[in-house]
């Protein structure tokens, strides 16, 4: 399949400071975009000047939520290139979203292929501070002009960029989270495991009342009995309960994150003992009362690592690891860190040239 390319004809001016990207405020000067319909499957895929795409008022994705996205970063080397951190696992798991939200597979390689085309064009947009990267988003929405619930017969597949901050310009500063009692996040048969807007459409009521209450995030409960660790908001979660590191596993309402299985692999082959199981909170808080409750700690793109120093659970705060970044957490996150920016030697072969 051939990939066209567009080019703008005036490109925007490069945000000035750097230090104040934040995260998803600027866009570049280019996107892909590919369509899809039943009798063409995907075609018809270029990189076009960044700008809002047209959709009918009644398009599908508008009513009933048909969407999958994915999110990645491109990074600076210090030698001026450019790489991708896992790449091809994400547009794995564009495809497993895209089988649980009925919508039709796309060629991975064609979409690494176009993805590294487009931060080709848009290079000039990565950014070169410390910590700063090009967060990359990809997702596909249902297209078809028409109200009633099925699943679409168009789609359309596109590819944004925009350049973003340090997530810890201070240095990593553990957050506070509360277990959440009320609301659930998703269930088992449900699309947990699917990186879904609906599932964040869902969640917000709950990390709103969690940033009312000065919370950053909640710890989701299993859906059907509130009583197994699963996530935090974005993010995968890790305990160290005495030797131990226990991560929930992958059961069908948890998303499988990459920074997780990064996370797995280079934690065992430091000869950590790491185990994958369901993982109770009452176990947690039983550690918590006899000191063997070491480090907690999320893992996604964004953050890469984010050490939890305060967990709320009922009426009871338990502070981990006196409310500092643990060893072990610290450790992982320089270490992942120095491979994504390419400031060490990427052992595993995660990174890839663009
Ligand atoms: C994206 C995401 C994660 C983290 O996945 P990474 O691949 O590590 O970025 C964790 N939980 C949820 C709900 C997510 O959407």
């Amino acid at each position: 399949m051939e990939l066209k390319v567009k080019k703008a004809e005036e490109l925007k001016e490069l945000p000035e400071d750097e230090s104040k990207l934040g995260f998803g405020k600027y866009f570049t000067d280019h996107m892909f975009i590919m369509k899809y319909n039943v009798e063409n499957g995907w075609h018809d895929g270029k990189i076009v000047p960044y700008g809002p795409i047209e959709l009918d008022p009644s398009a599908m994705v508008l009513h009933y939520g048909q969407e999958v996205f994915e999110g990645l970063k491109a990074y600076r080397r210090p030698d001026g290139k450019i790489q991708l951190f896992r790449p091809q696992e994400n547009f794995k798991r564009l495809n497993s979203s895209n089988d649980r939200l009925c919508i039709p597979r796309i060629d991975e390689g064609y979409s690494l292929n176009a993805l590294k085309k487009l931060i080709e064009i848009d290079e000039r947009w990565v950014p070169y501070s410390e910590g700063c990267s090009l967060y990359i988003r990809p997702f596909i929405i249902a297209t078809d002009a028409h109200v009633g619930v099925r699943a679409g017969n168009e789609y359309l597949f596109v590819i944004i960029l925009s350049p973003v901050g340090a997530y810890y310009p201070e240095g990593l500063n553990p957050t506070k989270i509360y277990v959440e009692e009320l609301y659930a996040r998703a269930i088992k048969g449900g699309t947990g495991m699917a990186k879904t807007g609906g599932n964040y459409a869902s969640s917000l009521k709950a990390q709103d009342e969690a940033n009312k209450q000065g919370f950053t995030q909640v710890l989701w409960l299993d859906g059907a009995e509130k009583k197994y660790i699963e996530e935090v908001g974005t993010m995968n979660v890790f305990f160290i309960l005495g030797d131990e590191i226990v991560t929930p596993s992958i059961d069908g309402s948890i998303l499988p994150g990459i920074t997780r299985k990064s996370s797995i692999q280079m934690l065992k082959h430091w000869g950590y003992n790491v185990v994958e199981r369901k993982l109770p909170l009452e176990e947690v808080v039983a550690a918590y009362e006899n000191g063997t409750l070491k480090e907690a700690f999320g893992t996604g793109t964004a953050a890469v690592i984010s050490p939890i120093g305060l967990l709320k659970v009922g009426e009871t705060e338990m502070v981990i690891g006196d409310g500092l970044i643990g060893d072990v957490s610290k450790k992982l996150y320089d270490n992942l860190t120095d491979i994504q920016w390419g400031r060490s030697e990427d052992i595993f072969g995660w990174t890839e040239l663009v």
